[in-house]
């Protein structure tokens, strides 16, 4: 049996399959099992943000599978120190301290444990149309998927994304925190207006709650900064942070401010800080930075977007971008669109039924971004 058949068979299929088998990938192009080649705009949902098999990435992997791979929180670790000093380096300054977990979800369900232990609060506002993982604690954040696992952990209110009057009258001196995203990515690609980040921001330093900031998918130069709080100068109690952060390495961090102390026993994973995942998070933030990936993210984003625009078809609503995280509304259905852009040869996500994202390597070339718009505009126009 061929891999679709094996994993349709034995896997537990809980995605919407598309009928490729991916192999290889190089920088921002990823190849099937027939030897086609793809330039891949899914970059395993905003993983590989410094490319496919970066070398420095994978030689620093390489490296530190022959050295140490596992060594449990309780020991100090080399790579690993210097990895948590970074990442306060990198981070807003209102964060000093990096607990250092597997995913993206685990980020949040840390960050949901620290703002109740640091408030003693348990109730969260969280935003309409917000993604933050699937674990239970993180889908009790999360607007959609939630409705065959209720009851979820109580205390979630949800209000409208950008709407500063429900934020307003939502929160109170009961209320733990706010979990929000900067740009909402499976939302569909919405940018988080300054005003209502500000007003969160102000509105839980008033009422002693925290502001947890989801950057899971936004963060280490997507959208066009080392993260998406640079844009607006804020200054959250608790960052999330996962997807891109180890170059494709399974990895999550949850960054606080002074306000949270940790504590013996509040919190522990086994595989948390492992060096292995360690050292590919300092080679691919290195990466990052010798290459200036916040700043090319921005550039190459507004260039797609100009270059976009200049013949856009009717059947486009609206397109929303900040640096390489773009997202192209439909007055119809993105999923036929699609599937025709992946028999161009373009790989692009879907996020919610009428929008296609994309969200490209930073590593990308122009020249390959021009053959995305084409492909994208020829798509359109059929
Ligand atoms: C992907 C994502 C998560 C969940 O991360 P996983 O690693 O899939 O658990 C949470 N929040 C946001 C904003 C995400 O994009």
């Amino acid at each position: 049996m061929n891999a679709i058949e094996l994993e349709t068979k034995w896997g537990f299929e809980v995605y919407p399959k598309r009928d490729i088998t991916l192999v290889r990938g190089q920088g921002a192009t990823v190849w099937d099992d027939n030897g086609r080649a793809y330039i891949d705009c899914t970059a395993g949902v905003g993983v590989a943000s410094v490319g496919h098999a970066n070398p420095k990435v994978a030689e620093a992997i390489a490296k530190q599978a022959s050295t140490l791979i596992t060594c449990p929180g309780i020991f100090y670790n080399d790579v690993r120190a210097k990895l948590v000093e970074k990442l306060v380096d990198i981070t807003p300054s209102s964060l000093t301290r990096a607990f250092l977990c597997n995913s993206g979800t685990e980020a949040m369900e840390a960050a949901i444990k620290f703002a109740r232990h640091g408030t003693g609060r348990n109730e969260f506002v969280c935003a309409m149309r917000g993604f933050h993982g699937r674990t239970m604690g993180a889908l009790s954040a999360t607007f959609k998927y939630r409705e065959a696992f209720e009851p979820l952990l109580p205390g979630f209110e949800f209000v409208p994304y950008n709407k500063i009057e429900k934020l307003t009258d939502a929160i109170s001196d009961t209320t733990a925190a706010v979990i929000v995203e900067p740009v909402q990515g499976e939302g569909g690609v919405r940018l988080g207006d300054r005003e209502f980040l500000k007003t969160a921001q102000f509105l839980c330093n008033q009422h002693g709650a925290m502001l947890v900031m989801d950057e899971i998918q936004t963060g280490f130069c997507r959208t066009g900064a080392m993260f998406a709080c640079e844009h607006h100068g804020l200054e959250p109690d608790i960052l999330c942070l996962a997807k891109a952060i180890a170059g494709g390495v399974p990895m999550g961090a949850v960054m606080t401010s002074a306000k949270i102390e940790p504590g013996v026993g509040v919190h522990g994973t086994t595989f948390g800080g492992n060096p292995l995942a360690a050292a590919a998070a300092l080679a691919t933030i290195e990466f990052m930075q010798n290459h200036d990936l916040a700043n090319e993210s921005a550039r190459k984003g507004a260039r797609f977007v100009a270059r976009l625009s200049e013949t856009l078809p009717s059947s486009v609503r609206e397109i929303r971008q900040l640096g390489l995280m773009i997202g192209i509304e439909l007055k119809e259905k993105a999923k036929p669109h699609l599937l025709a852009l992946m028999d161009a040869g373009i790989l692009a996500l879907p996020a919610g039924p009428t929008v296609i994202r994309l969200l490209p390597p930073l590593v990308i070339s122009d020249e390959e971004l021009d053959q995305v718009a084409d492909e994208l505009l020829a798509a359109l126009n059929t």
